[in-house]
């Protein structure tokens, strides 16, 4: 009994070991998407700022669980709020689903429409029609 809590114990210092790195790899991969979106969520295009102080969340944006790659080429920042909305969409799914919050964020339409240029390349690949649905205010 003994020998088998000892066991356990290892293994979950090894755990505990494996997540701290990949804390810190995703950490990085926060800060460069952060840099390069303008301090803005992906989606929702809020301001947001990293840990401690902020909400700053990295997002799959093909989710693991439907088989998207854990790279950073496969993520974004978001915030947690979108994160959490976002949970196992894929990007069209989501831009729909953004339609029925799309009043809470026509005020800042405007704003989004200017950083259109700057997305990074995946949601550049958002279809042109989500991206229209997801970023125009009502007709
Ligand atoms: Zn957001």
């Amino acid at each position: 009994m003994h020998g088998e809590q000892e066991k356990r114990a290892q293994v979950e210092a090894a755990w505990e070991e494996h997540r701290a790195q990949a804390g810190v790899l995703r950490r990085t991969w926060l800060e460069a998407h952060l840099k390069a979106q303008d301090g803005r969520c992906a989606y929702c295009r809020d301001e947001i700022r990293l840990s401690p102080d902020g909400d700053a969340t990295l997002d799959h944006c093909i989710p693991q669980a439907k088989g998207g790659p854990d790279t950073f080429a496969n993520s974004v920042a978001a915030c947690a709020l979108c994160n959490l909305a976002k949970a196992d969409l894929l990007p069209d799914e989501f831009a729909l689903t953004m339609l029925d919050r799309r009043a809470a964020i026509i005020e800042t339409r405007e704003k989004k429409a200017r950083h259109v240029e700057g997305y990074p390349a995946h949601l550049r690949a958002m279809s042109k029609a989500a991206r229209k649905r997801l970023w125009s205010g009502p007709e």
